[in-house]
C-alpha cells in the first residue's frame, strides 16, 4: 500500500451540486488507476469567501480546482499567474495549486475550440461567426474562435453594452444589435448560442434558422437539455451542430492532465456516462 495522500481536486462554484466534473474526473481517475479524488465545493458567492475557501483547500494540499459559476472572475483575482489567452477572457475556471503559487487557465477557450473542430467545423480567415450572448461563456467562445483565425466574428447581446466590452479586447469581433440576429444570417458559418436561453427552466432562444448557408455549423453550449431546440432545428434544417456537452468533456481534460499527470480521453464512453446522467436527473 502507498504511503503518499491521494491527489486531490474539486469543482468550486454555487450551487454546485448538479456539477457533472466529478462524474468526468472520476471517470478519467477510474481508467487511468490513479490514487486522486475529486470533490464538490461549494462556495457563496463573492470574492472573500472564494478566497478563504481556495486558501483553506491549499492548506489541505489540494492541486487544484474546476471554478464554475459565480466564482469565474474571482478565481482569475486570486491567482498569481494567468496565461494570455486566460488575461484574454477575464475569466478563469481552472486553477492550478503549487509551491510557486497559483496558476490559472480559460479551458472553456480551449475546450469550445476542440469540439468545434470534433464537429467537423473548419474555422479560416474567411470565416463569418455570430455569436449569441455576451456572458462569461460568450467571451470565451469569441476568444476560442479569434485563437482559430476566424476573420469575422459579430457579437448580438440583449445587453449591447456588454458585447462591446467584448469585442473592444478582440481584434476580428464587431457587435451586432440583438433584435437584428436572424436578418444577420444569411452569410453566416458558425452560429453560437452562447446565451443561458434554451435552458431547462429558462426561456426560449428565439431565432428562425431559414436563411442560413446550408454549409453552415450551429453551435450550443448549453447542455440541459442536450438536444436545445435550437439544435432540433438546425438538424431539420439539415445543418451540422456541435452540443454543450462536447465542450464541458474537453474543457475538463487540462485540468485532469495537470493535476493527477495522466492525459485522459474524451470519448463516446464518456459522453454516454454523461449522456445517462443528464437522463437520469430530468428536467431542472
Ligand atoms: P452569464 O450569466 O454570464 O450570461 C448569460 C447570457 O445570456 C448573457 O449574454 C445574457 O444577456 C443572456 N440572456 C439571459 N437571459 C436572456 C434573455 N431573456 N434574453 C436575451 N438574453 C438573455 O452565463 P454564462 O455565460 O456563464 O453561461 C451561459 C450558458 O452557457 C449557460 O447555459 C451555461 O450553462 C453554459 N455554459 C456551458 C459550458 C460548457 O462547457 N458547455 C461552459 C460554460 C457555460 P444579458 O447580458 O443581456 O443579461
Amino acid at each position: 500500500m502507498s504511503d503518499q495522500a491521494p491527489i486531490r481536486a474539486g469543482v468550486a462554484g454555487f450551487p454546485i451540486q448538479h456539477s457533472l466534473s466529478p462524474l468526468i474526473h472520476r471517470e478519467w481517475l477510474k481508467r487511468a488507476g490513479v490514487d486522486g479524488r475529486y470533490d464538490r465545493i461549494e462556495i457563496p458567492p463573492g470574492y472573500e469567501s472564494f478566497q478563504q475557501a481556495a486558501d483553506d483547500l491549499r492548506r489541505k494540499g489540494y492541486a487544484g480546482l474546476n471554478v464554475t459559476l459565480p466564482h469565474k472572475e474571482n478565481a482569475l483575482r486570486y491567482a498569481d499567474e494567468a496565461d494570455s489567452t486566460t488575461s484574454r477572457a477575464g475569466a478563469a475556471n481552472t486553477l492550478v495549486f503549487s509551491a510557486a503559487g497559483v496558476k490559472a487557465y480559460n479551458t472553456d477557450v480551449s475546450g469550445f475550440a476542440l469540439s468545434l473542430k470534433a464537429a467537423g467545423a473548419v474555422v479560416s480567415e474567411q470565416s463569418r461567426a455570430l455569436v449569441l450572448g455576451a456572458g462569461g461563456a460568450a467571451r470565451g467562445v469569441a476568444a476560442a474562435l479569434s485563437d482559430l483565425g476566424c476573420g469575422s466574428i459579430m457579437l448580438a447581446n440583449r445587453t449591447l453594452e456588454k458585447a462591446e466590452a467584448i469585442a473592444a479586447s478582440i481584434p476580428s469581433a464587431t457587435t451586432l444589435a440583438w433584435d437584428r440576429r436572424d436578418a444577420a444570417l444569411g452569410d453566416i458559418d458558425i452560429l453560437v448560442n452562447a446565451t443561458s436561453l434554451g435552458m431547462s427552466g429558462e426561456r426560449p432562444l428565439e431565432i428562425s434558422l431559414s436563411a442560413l448557408p446550408k454549409s453552415a455549423v450551429v453551435a450550443d453550449i448549453v447542455y440541459t437539455p442536450l438536444k436545445t431546440a435550437l439544435l432540433a432545428d438546425a438538424e431539420q434544417h439539415g445543418l451540422q451542430t456541435m452540443d454543450g456537452l462536447s465542450m464541458l468533456m474537453h474543457q475538463a481534460a487540462p485540468g485532469f492532465e495537470m493535476w493527477f499527470g495522466e492525459q485522459p480521453v474524451v470519448d463516446d464512453a464518456l459522453r454516454e456516462l454523461l449522456v445517462t446522467a443528464l437522463n437520469h436527473r430530468g428536467p431542472a
